[in-house]
């Protein structure tokens, strides 16, 4: 079953037509990766599902409810959390803070505190770093702080916009282990990379995206192979 049925969307900025007739579908238990040069939409697709911006036309369906015009804030409590690009944690605040924020619907501080141990199953350094401010994190560890504070809200369906932009090599290769065993685990997870190569080789499935338009889908080890896909993204 879909867990995630984008229809038609057409989003815009003013006089900007970003979405052009977007339709894409992520099913239970899968990755799907969005990939695409800069300005191609990846982003606003992303912010589109999570109501950061609203479709002008078109619908996406969440869990078969059609959520188009759902503010972010109702979203962000239904099940879908979005780790934005460039990580947004909250610089002055501890990394136990970051994560309790997580959760903050959550009044119940034995869940929180259950949920903060798995979060520490998947990012140990997050636990040894608890009482460390944000801000003076490692580019690496802000994007598990990020990542951590995304599942502390217990989601189905996690978006990720850029997780390995800025990274280190080595530090990528950890990422994308924790993205394929967080899926290993159940989770549902739309993946939006310029690092197309390793987000295809552990997606399922992949779109390519050129300005605003879907122009390719396929299972992932077919993009890689696909010799347009290679010449264009993974050149
Ligand atoms: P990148 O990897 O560079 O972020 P992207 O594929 O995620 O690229 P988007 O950020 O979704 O692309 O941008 C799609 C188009 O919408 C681009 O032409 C961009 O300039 C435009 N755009 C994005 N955000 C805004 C905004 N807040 N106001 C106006 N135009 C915007």
């Amino acid at each position: 079953m879909s867990i995630l049925q984008l229809k038609d969307i057409n989003t815009y900025y003013g006089g900007i037509h970003a979405l052009k007739g977007i339709s894409i579908s992520v099913e239970k238990g899968e990755i799907v990766t969005l990939i695409g040069s800069n300005g191609a939409g990846k982003s606003t697709t992303l912010k589109t599902i999570s109501g950061q911006v609203l479709p002008k036309t078109g619908s996406v369906i969440y869990e078969g409810k059609d959520i188009s015009k759902q503010p972010a804030h109702i979203t962000a409590q239904t099940g879908i959390a979005h780790v934005p690009e460039g990580r947004r944690i909250f610089p002055r605040l501890t990394v136990k803070e970051n994560l309790e924020m997580g959760a903050f619907i959550v009044k119940d501080k034995k869940v929180i505190k259950e949920r903060m141990e798995q979060v520490f199953d998947y990012f140990p350094r997050l636990r040894e770093r608890l009482t460390q401010k944000g801000g003076t994190m490692s580019g690496g560890e802000q994007q598990m702080l990020a990542m951590g504070r995304a599942l502390m809200s217990k989601p189905s369906l996690l978006l990720l916009d850029e997780p390995s932009m800025g990274l280190a090599p080595v530090i990528v290769e950890q990422i994308f282990d924790i993205i394929s065993d967080l899926n290993k685990e159940g989770m549902t997870i739309l993946l939006v990379e310029q690092n197309a190569f390793q987000a295809l080789q552990i997606a399922n499935r992949g779109y390519v995206l050129q300005t605003g338009e879907i122009v390719m889908a396929g299972q992932g080890n077919e993009l890689i192979t696909n010799e347009s896909v290679r010449e264009a993204y993974l050149a």
